[in-house]
């Protein structure tokens, strides 16, 4: 959905992206996207003596419907050569959920996403770290004291199970990008960041991903973004004006502790998300996942930090790390931050990923 500037709607009704992917173009949602994700999954079952009813298309004249279960298997693809600690990460088990169909104005219900299979991202041939690429760059553009940036850091190397440095802050003015004023709310043009931060990618960078407390946008028809990366340029931005409570005016409404828990849970949930994106995964349309797709803040707020089996294997294929201590360095982060139902949840998933629990009934 595009929403001329010149008729802003209220706030909660705008629509904002966690991923517009400049080079890809994700958010076309054209009907041969949606023709994709059929081939796509029929081609992930590989059997071809059993051949099965087609998938059912993400989208027809009714809206989204959400993969069965056959279909979430088929787009993890065969597990089958993996090691059994590796099986037992990609496989789904009651630790996950399957996507929510969304409510009208969500993510699925406004933009038709193609999905992607893991055979479908590995045929894309995504950017994978390399021994000499393997350092995640943090660049903070302009005052970011109420950002935990270096929090995030952190996080986001355990996360991704790769270094994390993060550069001097650079001051918005002098910025080559264009800016404006959306009802009194300063913002930056997204793609210009974006060329921006290219520019300034670091030899030894896997990737780069600017973070800002100024409001972006990603084109002048659009009214925000609260995000914004390329799927192959490894350059990314995302802002946190819009998980303040005080940009909605409810600074009043929650206490500092609160404010500040729920700007470190969204800022570690767009962290993961951008730079997932940075790794090649497009938009989960599978599982309840951090690669969700999300329209405004209550639907970012209801989605996990997790990555579903799916993404999860997509990540895992590119930087090699053992998923149960992933988890497990994930929990100790968690317990730290105060983050207690994520730290339960991984060290249960280390539990189970390392063959030492059942799966929960
Ligand atoms: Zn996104
Ligand atoms: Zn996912």
């Amino acid at each position: 959905m595009r929403i001329a500037a010149a008729r802003p709607l209220p706030l909660r009704l705008l629509t904002a992206c966690s991923l517009l992917a400049p080079t890809v173009g994700c958010k076309s949602g054209s009907r041969e996207s949606v023709q994709g994700a059929r081939e796509d999954v029929a081609s992930a079952t590989g059997t071809p003596t059993e051949p099965e009813a087609p998938p059912r298309p993400l989208y027809d004249d009714a809206g989204f419907h959400a993969p069965d279960r056959a279909a979430r298997r088929a787009a993890v693809g065969s597990l089958e050569s993996l090691p059994p600690t590796l099986q037992r990460a990609f496989s789904e088990t009651t630790a996950f959920r399957p996507v929510n169909p969304p409510d009208p104005g969500d993510w699925l219900a406004e933009h038709r996403e193609p999905g992607q299979s893991f055979a479908r991202f590995q045929r894309v041939a995504p950017n994978v770290p390399s021994d000499a690429r393997r350092t995640i760059y943090v660049q903070p553009i302009g005052a970011t004291a109420d950002a935990p940036i270096e929090t995030l850091s952190r996080f986001t190397a355990d996360y991704f199970q790769l270094p994390v440095k993060t550069l001097p802050s650079v001051p918005v003015d002098g910025l080559p990008v264009t800016r404006r004023l959306n009802d009194d709310v300063e913002q930056l043009l997204a793609p210009e960041l974006l060329t921006w931060l290219a520019k300034r990618l670091p030899e030894d960078a896997y990737c780069l991903i600017g973070v800002t407390m100024v409001d972006l946008y990603p084109d002048p028809e659009w009214n925000f973004v609260f995000g914004y990366a390329s799927l192959s340029e490894r350059v990314g931005v995302h802002s946190f004006a819009r998980y303040d409570p005080s940009f909605y005016g409810r600074a009043d409404s929650v206490s500092d502790g609160v404010r500040d828990a729920l700007i470190l849970d969204r800022g570690a949930k767009v962290m993961a998300h951008e730079i997932g994106h940075m790794f090649g995964m497009r938009h989960c349309v599978h599982y309840d996942c951090v690669m969700n797709g999300s329209n405004h803040l209550d639907e970012a707020d209801g989605q996990p930090m997790h990555l579903c089996p799916l993404c999860l294997r997509k990540l895992q294929t590119s930087v090699g790390f053992e998923p149960d201590a992933r988890y497990r360095q994930l929990s100790t982060r968690y317990e730290q931050l105060g983050m207690t139902r994520e730290a339960t949840w991984t060290r249960e998933r280390a539990a189970y990923v390392a063959g030492d629990a059942d799966d929960a009934e």
